[in-house]
């Protein structure tokens, strides 16, 4: 089936209103950027990094107080290498997906012992190393070494498709098509991509939602085509499919980390009967428990009790 983001490329877009959208967009975001302390300059590459890493799948809000820490402790690649990984994992928190903290690791130690504790600066190295995908890269080298690069997530992909096209974004893998109009319409200069990234970004995450975008406060109102569309299927095409939470192995996965980590002093396993006591389906209960194992999470214990690994 043709979309209408496969037919992109048979409609140039005017140039003029890439760089109305752009100045109008940077004027914004002046003003309105949330004052994040990874944003600015105020960290270093590898700060960013972790800020990417950790805010994927989680609300950047929420990122911060867990970031601030992280750094604290661990303030390079370096530092990170050589926590043992019950620490890492414990101070992950609630940040959910924590096989994320595990691979984040296992890059620091690529980055000490590779790179000379200093992240590299090319795409390729960059998407090189674990858990580092095309999203991450790209953020980083924009964010943290403004290069001049198309940055494409989910916020950025329906941003662009309203103003542009006038359609809501499909979901899904990035199309060829969304690829090229992200490069279409990126400025030509290093600063203005970087904070055309950004503000596109922020665009997404505060005004131009999936579900409810604030078009009346919206700096691009005048410009959108999807509003002067009469924003035609506003929030049908969900670009991420709401996700169960109760009763799923995820959160049985994350009730037996919550357990370990909230052990006190001293004691680092839960005994089998306190396991038992997290979860009334006890089949569910070791089906996540043999997966947590699987993931390097948690370590199971010969008398079946667990303990984060050692
Ligand atoms: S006018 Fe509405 S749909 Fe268009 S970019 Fe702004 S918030 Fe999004």
């Amino acid at each position: 089936m043709t979309t209408a983001t496969d037919n992109i490329t048979a409609k140039p877009l005017v140039k003029s209103s890439a760089e109305s959208i752009r100045r109008s967009l940077a004027a914004w975001w002046q003003i309105n950027a949330r004052d994040l302390p990874w944003r600015f300059g105020r960290t270093t590459p590898w700060g960013v990094l972790v800020s990417e890493v950790m805010s994927q799948q989680t609300q950047m809000s929420r990122v911060v107080p867990y970031w601030q820490t992280w750094m604290q402790v661990w303030p390079d690649a370096a530092a990170l290498a050589d926590a043992t990984t019950a620490e890492v994992i414990t101070a992950w928190g609630r940040l959910g997906y924590p096989r994320r903290a595990l691979r984040l690791q296992e890059c620091a130690r690529v980055v000490r012992d590779q790179y000379d504790d200093q992240l590299p600066r090319t795409y390729d190295e960059l998407t090189g190393l674990p858990g580092i995908g095309d999203y991450t890269a790209s953020a980083v080298l924009s964010f943290a070494f403004g290069k001049r690069i198309a940055v494409i997530d989910t916020n950025i992909r329906r941003v662009l498709s309203r103003v542009f096209l006038g359609v809501e974004s499909l979901g899904g893998a990035a199309r060829p098509a969304e690829r090229e109009l992200a490069a279409r319409v990126l400025p030509a200069h290093d600063a203005q991509s970087v904070t055309w990234n950004q503000s596109v970004m922020e665009l997404g995450a505060v005004v131009c939602t999936a579900k409810q975008p604030l078009c009346e406060t919206c700096p691009v109102s005048a410009q959108c085509a999807f509003l002067a569309a009469g924003r035609p299927g506003l929030g049908e095409r969900r670009t991420r499919p709401r996700q169960r939470f109760a009763g799923t192995d995820r959160q049985v996965r994350g009730m037996v980390l919550d357990a370990l980590r909230k052990l006190p002093q001293g004691k680092s396993v839960l005994d089998r009967a306190r396991i038992e006591s997290l979860w009334n389906d006890h089949v569910q209960l070791d089906q996540c428990l043999a997966s947590l194992d699987d993931d390097g999470l948690i370590e199971i214990l010969p008398d079946g009790g667990v303990c984060l690994p050692r």
